[in-house]
This record gives structure tokens, C-alpha cells and sequence, in this order.
């Protein structure tokens, strides 16, 4: 007998995870939330590395079905920090009580599907067990830190923190000798933001970033009531642009002059945000020649900035394409270069081979002595969550093992071999990489809430992809990749980042309002592609 009997389990109280609580909760379910943090905000609750914030406007990183949800909340900047996020999603749990359905400190092991009873057994790490009918997985695709990468990482003399780990209280860098590994969007973010108060800083820099400067105006009554009077627009736009953001791609190149580009160019980068990237030209994925002007383009940026050979050599990518993997904002991160105490150490060529007591070595044998190590080295994304998890369907089937040879999915939305159990921010979805986080995670809830109340409705109590359902969004979501120059550049968006992991691209490509026609159109048609009993 299980300690607790659910309708539906949620793993997780993120973006996702306290929506879908909320949903399933009016529908009446006996559903009910787990999370390993002590507190809500997943992603908003782990990543509290110096620096942290967000990249999309705060204004539509928002949940957008209710209006006094939306207007109770007021954000201080366009791109606010973690600390103020972390209380929005504080303020988004009491407002709509869940803190009551939600076990915190809790992880769970295991989930096993009991081909008899149609349900699921899910153990915790303290031997609870929970039987539900519905495991849903809201566990975010950048949870599972690459934090265990070098040898004798533990017997590091001084601190070592992955930036997903981070400390609540801090960690006091003051005077310190500090390296940061890694420099994807939060090793950036560290390192601007450290650079300042430590002793001296070593970034090691295996592939560099192209960088665009972010404009982070404060916000006070004016800006919020101008956002606010917009609720409407971004309700009606948000789930049905490329990215779910509030721009979008407009203009085809072909049909403007050279010097029509350029202008749109300057104006997007002048926006200091990501639409230079989505929302400039959409052929910037897909022609290698527009890829390239527009690359050059933000090179020329970087160069004008960093006006040092050796600095431009090693801090300007040149051989990827612009947007091909995830474009970070910045605020003087390529100035901070010019800065007496720090160090940009190029390790392509010399890579790290481990850490000593005192610090990183080098394949050539050269010793960083240091205090404090920050490992910005990123995540198992899309489906690490899942793959740490022992999670088994039909015939005992293995989640691990299964992506561990090829990652499918149905949508993102369900595995076939795992009835009943549904998935956000998984493979195979926007939600996996390119979007707006908060447009596809309610796309995703609201969806899987929908399916579950059909479900109730017409006395259904299993739901599993089919076999060819699966196969078929396989097929097209690996055609629209393998044209999209994201296949061709190594990074956590093809699952490179991870030894071992099978190489696909994780986001589905073609376009959030197209994903989110597709699913719903598979509802609408009783959920073709699925198989109900
Ligand atoms: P990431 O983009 O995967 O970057 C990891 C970094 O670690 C890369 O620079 C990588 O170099 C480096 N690295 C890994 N192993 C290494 C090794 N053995 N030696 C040297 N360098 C190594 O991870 P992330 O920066 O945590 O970002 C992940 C994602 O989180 C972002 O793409 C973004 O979607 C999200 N994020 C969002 C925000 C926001 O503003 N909202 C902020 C931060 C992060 P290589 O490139 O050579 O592998």
C-alpha cells in the first residue's frame, strides 16, 4: 500500500510545475507537487550565481491567464535579477495557494508504470511512495548541473560551486583568486558581474560566444503601466510567434537592399535585446550566406569594443554561425577583458585535463593556483531531469536507457512506452531551447491539462503516444532540424556538451505557433497520435 494515493504527481514547482498544480487542482484532482528545492521557482530557485537574471523582457516572462495574477505583480527593470524573480514565483504560489499541495526537500528516485493497474509507483528519497494515475514531469531542461567533470575535483584545497548550486548566503569572493569555467550565458553573467570585487579572475575559454550588449532601463510606474496595458496583446501574440517572445521574424533578406538589412540589423542590436537573433532574419538558421553577413555583422561589434588583436582572437567566434546555439545578453563582459585583474586563459588547444588542491591544470602541465572555482560548465539539458530519475515503463522499460540510445518524443509532451506519463520542457518541443520559457510551459500545462479533463470526460484512463504517432513526429521534427544550421554547431542544443549523449537537435524548430497548431490539432482530432483506453 502506498504512503499516498494521487489523481496526478507533478515533479516539480517551476514555471511549469506550479501551473500545472494550479490547473489540475481546479479540475478537481487529488494532484499534488514534489520538488527537491526547499522553496518554489525551479530554474529561479537553483540558479542564484552572482549575476543572474533573465534575458527575456520580465513583462512577458509572465504567466498571461489572469489578468489579476498579471497585474498584481509589478517588475522593477526590463530584465530583472534572480532574487526578484525568485519572489515573483513566491508571490504567483501564495496568490493561488499552492504551497499547501506542494512537498518540498523532496526528490524523487524512481518511477515504475504497473502494466495491471495502469499506475504509476513513484519513491521518494526518504521511501515515501506515492500511487498516482498521472506522473507529470515539469523538472525544467536545464536542471541536471554538469557539475562532476574533472578529476580530483574533490580534492580542490579551496571552494568549488557549480553556478546551479550556488550558496543562498553567498559566496564571499572579495579579494580572491577566482576561475570561472565555462562561458555560455551564465559563466558571462558571472564573470561581468564578479570581475569587480574579486582578487584576480581566470576565465578559462574553450569556445567564445558571440555577444550582444543588453539595455536594462529601470522600470517605475510609467514603464509598468505601459506593460500592463499590453496583457491583451501579449495573450493574443505571445503563443503564436517563432520564439514566444513579443517580436518576430518579419522581413524576408531577399527582399530587402543591402542597405535595408544593415539598417535592421543596427536597429534590432540597438534594441539590446535577443531580437537581433529572433527576430532579425529567420534565414540566419538556414542560408549559410545570411548566416555569415550577419555574423560578421556582430563581429565587427565585438571587435570595435574589444580593439585587441589577441583579445578579438580569442573572444570572436568565427567558426559558427551566429544564433546556431544560444545568444547570450551581456553588460561590458568583453570590456572586463581590459581589466588588469583578469586573465582570459584559452584552453581549446590546451584543455584542462584536472584539478590539483591548488588549482586547474592544463594539459601542458601549467598550474592556475586559485581559491575559488565557479564551474559555469552548463546542463544535461532536455532530458537530464528525466534520465537521473530511474524511471521504467512497459515491460520494465528504462527512460535512461531508451534516450541513452535515441531521444524521441511525442510532442515533448509523452514517450511512447510511458502511458500516462506527460512531459514539459522536454526533447522534441520548443520548450526544449528556443523559446520564451513561460509562453511554451503554459502552451505545455494547458495542454496536458486539457488532455487529462478529455480524458475524465470519456471514461479514459490510459494515454500513450502510438508507435507510428511517435515515429511520425520524429520524422518531421528531425526534417526541419537537419535543415537548420542548429544541427551543424556543437552545444548543449544538440546534446554535444554531454559525453555520450546521442546527437539531435533538442528544440523542435519550426516555430512555437506552429508547434502549438500542431498540438492542438491533434487534440481537436481526439488526439490523433495518440492511443486512448
Ligand atoms: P552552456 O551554455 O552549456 O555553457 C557551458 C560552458 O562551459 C561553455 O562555455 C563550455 O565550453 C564550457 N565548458 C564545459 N566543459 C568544459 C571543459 N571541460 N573545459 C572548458 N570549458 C568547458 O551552459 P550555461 O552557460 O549554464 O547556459 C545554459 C543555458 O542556460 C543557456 O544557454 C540559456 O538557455 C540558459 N541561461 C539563461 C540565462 C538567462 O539570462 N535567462 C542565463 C544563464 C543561462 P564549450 O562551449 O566549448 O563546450
Amino acid at each position: 500500500m502506498a504512503d499516498t494515493t494521487l489523481d496526478a504527481m507533478v515533479i516539480g514547482a517551476g514555471v511549469a510545475g506550479l501551473y500545472e498544480l494550479h490547473q489540475l487542482r481546479e479540475q478537481g484532482l487529488r494532484v499534488r507537487a514534489y520538488d527537491t528545492a526547499s522553496g518554489v521557482g525551479g530554474t529561479w530557485y537553483w540558479n542564484r550565481y552572482p549575476g543572474a537574471k533573465f534575458d527575456s523582457e520580465a513583462y512577458i516572462y509572465q504567466y498571461l491567464f489572469d489578468e489579476d495574477l498579471y497585474n498584481g505583480w509589478s517588475w522593477s527593470q526590463r530584465f530583472p535579477g534572480q532574487a526578484e524573480i525568485e519572489q515573483w514565483l513566491n508571490y504567483v504560489a501564495d496568490a493561488l495557494d499552492l504551497r499547501r499541495d506542494i512537498s518540498f526537500n523532496t526528490t524523487i528516485e524512481r518511477a515504475e508504470f504497473d502494466e495491471d493497474t495502469n499506475r504509476w509507483t513513484v519513491t521518494t528519497d526518504s521511501g515515501e511512495t506515492i500511487d498516482t494515475q498521472y506522473l507529470i514531469t515539469c523538472c525544467g531542461m536545464l536542471s541536471a548541473p554538469m557539475s562532476d567533470m574533472f578529476p580530483g575535483q574533490q580534492d580542490f584545497a579551496g571552494q568549488i560551486f557549480h553556478t546551479a548550486r550556488w550558496p543562498r548566503d553567498g559566496v564571499d569572493l572579495a579579494g580572491k583568486r577566482v576561475g570561472v569555467i565555462g562561458n555560455g550565458a551564465t559563466g558571462i553573467q558571472v564573470i561581468q558581474t564578479i570581475a569587480d570585487e574579486v582578487g584576480h579572475l581566470d576565465v578559462f575559454i574553450r569556445t567564445p560566444q558571440y555577444a550582444l550588449p543588453m539595455k536594462n532601463p529601470s522600470y517605475g510606474p510609467d514603464e509598468v503601466a505601459w506593460y500592463k496595458s499590453r496583457l491583451p496583446e501579449f495573450q493574443q501574440n505571445l503563443p503564436n510567434t517563432f520564439t514566444g517572445f513579443e517580436y518576430d521574424f518579419t522581413d524576408a533578406w531577399d527582399d530587402l537592399t543591402p542597405e535595408q538589412r544593415l539598417a535592421r540589423l543596427e536597429d534590432d542590436y540597438e534594441n539590446g535585446s535577443l531580437k537581433l537573433w529572433l527576430a532579425s532574419f529567420a534565414e540566419l538558421f538556414s542560408d549559410e550566406e545570411v548566416s555569415e553577413e550577419i555574423s560578421e555583422f556582430v563581429r565587427q561589434k565585438m571587435r570595435a569594443r574589444l580593439q585587441d588583436p589577441e583579445l578579438e582572437e580569442l573572444l570572436i567566434p568565427t567558426d559558427y554561425g551566429f544564433g546556431t546555439h544560444r545568444v547570450p545578453l551581456e553588460t561590458n563582459f568583453l570590456e572586463v577583458f581590459h581589466r588588469d585583474n583578469v586573465d582570459a586563459v584559452p584552453v581549446k588547444n590546451n584543455p584542462i585535463t584536472r584539478i590539483a588542491p591548488e588549482g586547474i591544470v592544463l594539459a601542458d602541465g601549467t598550474v592556475y593556483e586559485l581559491d575559488v572555482i565557479v564551474m559555469a560548465t552548463g546542463f544535461d539539458a532536455g532530458t537530464g531531469a528525466l534520465t537521473r530519475i530511474d524511471i521504467r515503463g512497459r515491460g520494465g522499460r528504462s527512460l535512461a536507457e531508451d534516450w541513452g540510445r535515441d531521444i524521441r518524443t511525442t510532442m515533448g509532451l509523452m514517450v511512447h512506452g510511458y502511458p500516462n506519463m506527460l512531459t514539459t520542457a522536454v526533447p522534441l518541443a520548443p520548450s526544449a531551447a528556443l523559446c520564451n520559457m513561460t509562453t511554451c510551459l503554459q502552451q505545455q500545462t494547458e495542454w496536458i491539462a486539457d488532455a487529462i479533463a478529455y480524458m475524465r470526460a470519456h471514461d479514459k484512463t490510459v494515454i500513450e503516444p502510438t508507435e507510428e504517432g511517435e515515429e511520425a513526429w520524429v520524422a518531421h521534427h528531425d526534417e526541419l532540424a537537419d535543415a537548420n544550421l542548429i544541427s551543424k554547431t556543437n552545444s548543449w542544443y544538440t546534446g554535444s556538451n554531454v559525453p555520450g549523449k546521442p546527437r539531435r537537435v533538442l528544440s523542435y524548430v519550426g516555430g512555437v505557433g506552429a508547434y502549438r497548431a500542431a498540438t492542438l490539432e491533434a487534440a481537436a482530432a481526439g488526439y490523433k497520435g495518440f492511443a486512448l483506453s
